[in-house]
């Protein structure tokens, strides 16, 4: 059995107040859910240690949005895994299109910052997905397959045991469109393959969650997939009640 998880992308949204009285809500409503499902909320950097004093005793884990590729040291702004996980943080999301698309993340990059999380005992939770242009030229298997092969293949195999995978169409993220659940399935699927020609039997256990569009309208439909573990949620992560209702969807 898989692990099942439904975590929210705050992104930068959100101010500190309004942040505690998200995570407030949200585990208001934990009870709401099934035990067998992790609910994970990740805020902005400013808060999260609020957030995490707010949620300590609930089964709520908290993550960040990313982290830094270096241990310590004079890198002005940055903000670094050690860091995180001395403030409680359990996961860090590390290659979302946005950081990839903004800021010019590269395979390069992702491969510092998920070896710094892991020194650090963050489970990373790993965005890969196409763009339009990609998908439509039928080239998503391969974008995704490359993501995966440049990052996720250098893990020895006691990381990749921990690791989350998050499979994200760019043109889905906060565009309204949702993948079908048949393109989901289709895509996690494949990306369970690529992953079992590197790591075998152990691709079984590993979380694939879906991430683009979701809410409480469609969850449910894109999690009943075989190999949708869950999703990572934009938009719809900002209002407790819908974060609640798509940890209820399973
Ligand atoms: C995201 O950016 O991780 C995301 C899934 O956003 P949204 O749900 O708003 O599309």
């Amino acid at each position: 059995m898989r692990r099942k998880i439904v975590a929210g992308n705050w992104k930068m949204n959100t101010l500190p107040a309004e942040g505690i009285e998200l995570a407030c809500g949200v585990a208001k409503g934990k009870g709401e859910v099934c035990d067998c499902v992790n609910l994970i909320v990740c805020p902005p950097f400013t808060h999260l240690y609020s957030v995490i004093d707010r949620l300590r005793d609930t089964d709520i884990a908290v993550g960040a949005q990313d982290c830094a590729t270096e241990v310590k040291g004079a890198y002005t702004g940055e903000v670094s895994a050690q860091m995180l996980a001395a403030l409680g943080c359990e996961y860090v999301i590390l290659g979302h299109s946005e950081r990839r698309q903004y800021y010019g993340e590269t395979s390069e990059t992702l491969n510092k910052k998920m070896a710094r999380a892991y020194e650090s005992h963050l489970t990373p939770i790993y965005c890969v997905g196409e763009n339009l242009e990609e998908r439509e030229s039928n080239r998503h298997f391969e974008v995704v397959k490359a993501q995966i092969e440049e990052v996720v293949f250098n893990l020895t195999d006691l990381q990749f045991s921990k690791l989350v995978i998050a499979y994200e169409p760019v043109w889905a993220i906060g565009t309204g469109k949702t993948a079908t659940a048949e393109q989901a399935q289709e895509i996690h699927a494949y990306i369970r393959e690529v992953l079992r020609s590197k790591f075998g039997a152990a691709a079984e256990q590993c979380p694939i969650l879906y991430g683009g569009s979701c809410k409480p309208s469609n969850a449910a439909e894109i999690f009943s997939q075989e190999d949708v573990d869950g999703g990572l949620i934009g938009g719809a992560a900002l209002k407790a009640e819908d974060f609640i209702a798509i940890g209820k969807a399973f």
